[in-house]
């Protein structure tokens, strides 16, 4: 029986391992999103009930949860050095000369492109990853494995016949597309997007919470062996040889004969680099044999056997006709640059971001002057500077607005915030519109039939002027409006009454704190329960719940602080809009764990650990990763691990076995 399970967990691991080089690496997928999920679905539960079987490298695993407080610093075995770079062909002529001096014979090239990420260190014994480490200052990097295993093109297990132990170096990109999309996601809760994706990658390896990582979408892409014994004797053949071990190695890398073919490629991606779905700087060329390479040895700062060519950042001169200024939904400003229209990397530039005052400051633009716009690592242009050269004499400095170019009050910045806001909450209208825009929106209330135009419409006939006046439309009010038949008219208010089934923690959501996105409703919804707790809650008390911090409960009290929002609230629970959690969600909840700190270690026989948190959390109890005087009991399994055992004991803190867990809630 038990002999069964372990096979059926081992095929399910190969066959999801399979899908995922499918997927994640050959961009190919054999199955249907769903049939995948299903199948992990099957081998997270047998995994739980089986924590006899744990693998590290299971599949499983993928989605994180591993939680590092400080990341470890490790020396690499092999120092990370950085490249030359060049930027002409004569830097090129120059250095093929260079080595033509140092080594005899033929010289190939093998050219690769050049990502723009954070490049890493992987270190893979008996087919499994063992360690990655970022590249720090080449000496030394972080250690940053759980958060990599969360990359599903990093393979965990590889195939075919690789060598014992060996390092692999690349670096994990955040495409284009993903960098977007969690732009897009924040904006929505009021946070300012990230600038770049380069920056946005490295960061998202260092945050601590693992599973954070798994919800970005990046990728490592691998573009160098080191090691002994790896069976390839050129830098071509050590790619392909990667490839075929499972990992994602970019198909675009070329051999070539001459420093002539070398350019061409080059040209070539500098002019096709916007078709790739991830961002490039460049060219990587090396001599392709290794034996070469190791004559030709190092500097003090690079090998002699590789450069990087840099394309020149795309820029463009562009006469700036005026500077307007957009407010959003939060009531931020954003100054915009309106661009007599360019060509510039392949797309029609007509606006550029100002970001703000200091900015404007910093560059000394001003409208009428001709502008250098470029686009660089980043996705929207940006003016890099000014062609003073050109400056029309009549010129005056900007002055920065003082009043919202929407309602006309006076603009507010907070010490320490380089955005100016708009105060006027209740009476702006991008900010109403906004606001209610993102409460009918499909994460939040997905209110059917009701449109974000329309919501705009309505606003300006005035018949609503916050999310509450939703729920008094009728038929007859908005059937004058634009576009709007009697079917259209009827799905609306059928579709706004239908949001009154919503649960609560997707209409905190809807409310539109500013900071408070989806995962922090739900933890709110989770802790308080209801809006009353929680509009009562000081922002002491907000703090301590997990994952809260100072900036978001100071956004919540002053959110319950306005009597506008407290008119709003007492309206939506009228109109019967879920204000608190289902009974059927409380029935299964209690306060029995309240005041207490948890630490769990070990594997468990009835329940799984995961099963164990949400227990502990159900019944009001919090979960810690780590011991502490805070901690108020460990539960303890099998395998529980020594250093934690004697930690809980010094500290004399109470060890709890399962059963004995499972007493205190009954
Ligand atoms: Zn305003």
């Amino acid at each position: 029986m038990s002999q069964n399970i372990q096979q059926q967990i081992q095929q399910l691991r190969d066959e999801l391992r399979e899908h995922n080089y499918n997927y994640y690496v050959l961009d190919n997928p054999i199955i249907s999103d769903y049939d995948f999920d299903m199948k992990l679905k099957q081998l997270q539960e047998l995994e739980a009930k089986h924590p006899e079987f744990y693998d590290a490298n299971s599949p499983s695993l993928r989605v994180g949860g591993e939680v590092t407080k400080n990341f470890k610093t490790v020396v690499h075995e092999s120092r990370m050095y950085s490249l030359d770079n060049s930027y002409s062909k004569e830097d090129l002529e120059d250095w093929e000369t260079r080595i033509k001096k140092l080594v005899d014979g033929d010289v190939m090239y093998t050219c690769e492109l050049k990502y723009d990420g954070a490049s890493m260190n992987l270190t893979y014994e008996n087919g499994t990853l063992v360690k990655a480490v970022t590249r720090g200052d080449g000496f030394q990097g972080d250690n940053v494995t759980a958060n990599v295993k969360t990359i599903k093109s990093v393979p965990l297990q590889l195939r075919g016949d690789y060598p014992d132990k060996f390092e692999i170096r690349g670096e994990i990109v955040l495409p284009i597309d993903g960098f977007l999309k969690m732009n897009e996601a924040r904006i929505e809760t009021g946070e300012e997007p990230y600038r770049n994706p380069r920056n946005t990658a490295s960061g998202s390896l260092k945050l601590q919470d693992s599973a954070e990582v798994a919800k970005r979408p990046l990728e490592c892409l691998l573009y160098s062996l080191k090691g002994r014994h790896l069976g390839v004797d050129t830098q071509f053949e050590g790619l392909q040889k990667a490839r075929d071990w499972g990992f994602k190695v970019p198909s675009e890398a070329r051999l070539v004969k001459s420093i002539d073919e070398v350019l061409e490629y080059i040209n070539y991606w500098d002019e096709h680099r916007h078709e790739l779905p991830y961002e490039i700087d460049g060219v990587v060329v090396k001599v392709n044999s290794f034996y070469q390479q190791e004559e030709l040895g190092y500097t003090a700062k690079a090998p002699r056997w590789a450069m990087a060519y840099k394309f020149k950042a795309e820029q463009v001169s562009t006469r700036l006709n005026e500077i307007t200024y957009q407010v959003g939904r939060t009531g931020a400003i954003t100054p915009v640059a309106n661009l007599e229209p360019v060509e510039l990397a392949g797309t029609t530039v007509k606006r550029a971001s100002l970001h703000n005052a200091d900015q404007i400051a910093k560059l000394d633009v001003r409208e009428g002057d001709e502008v250098f716009v470029e686009k660089g690592g980043e996705i929207i242009p940006k003016i890099i500077a000014v062609d003073f050269t050109k400056r029309p004499e009549n010129s005056q400095p900007t002055k920065y607005i003082t009043h919202c170019p929407e309602c006309d009050i006076a603009l507010v910045r907070q010490e320490g915030e380089a955005q100016h806001y708009c105060p006027n909450y209740n009476g702006c209208p991008p900010q109403i519109i906004g606001r209610i825009q993102h409460y009918i929106s499909r994460k939040a209330m997905d209110i059917e039939g009701l449109g974000g135009e329309t919501v705009a419409l309505l606003v300006n006939a005035g018949l609503i002027s916050n999310y509450s006046d939703l729920y008094e439309l009728t038929v007859g009010e908005v059937l004058p409006l634009e576009r709007m038949a009697q079917k259209s008219a009827e799905n609306l208010v059928n579709g706004i009454e239908a949001s009154k089934q919503i649960p609560f923690e997707r209409v905190l959501y809807a409310l539109g704190i500013r900071y408070v996105g989806e995962t922090v409703a739900k933890k709110l919804a989770k802790h308080y329960k209801s809006i009353d707790a929680l509009s009562n809650a000081s922002q002491d008390d907000l703090v301590n719940v997990d994952e809260i911090g100072e900036k978001i409960a100071e956004s919540v009290v002053d959110f319950f602080n306005s009597e506008q929002n407290q008119l709003i609230i007492e309206r939506l629970k009228r109109f019967g809009v879920q204000l608190e959690l289902s009974a059927e969600t409380l029935a299964n909840q209690t306060n029995k764990l309240e005041g207490e700190t948890f630490v769990v270690s070990g594997v468990f026989e009835t329940v799984s650990r995961t099963e164990l948190k949400k227990l502990i959390e159900d019944n009001g109890g919090k979960v810690s990763s780590s011991i502490s005087s805070k901690t108020s009991f460990v539960v303890a399994g099998d395998k529980m691990g020594p250093s934690k055992r004697t930690k809980a004991e010094k500290l004399e803190i109470p060890i709890i076995t399962e059963d004995e867990f499972l007493q205190k809630i009954k």
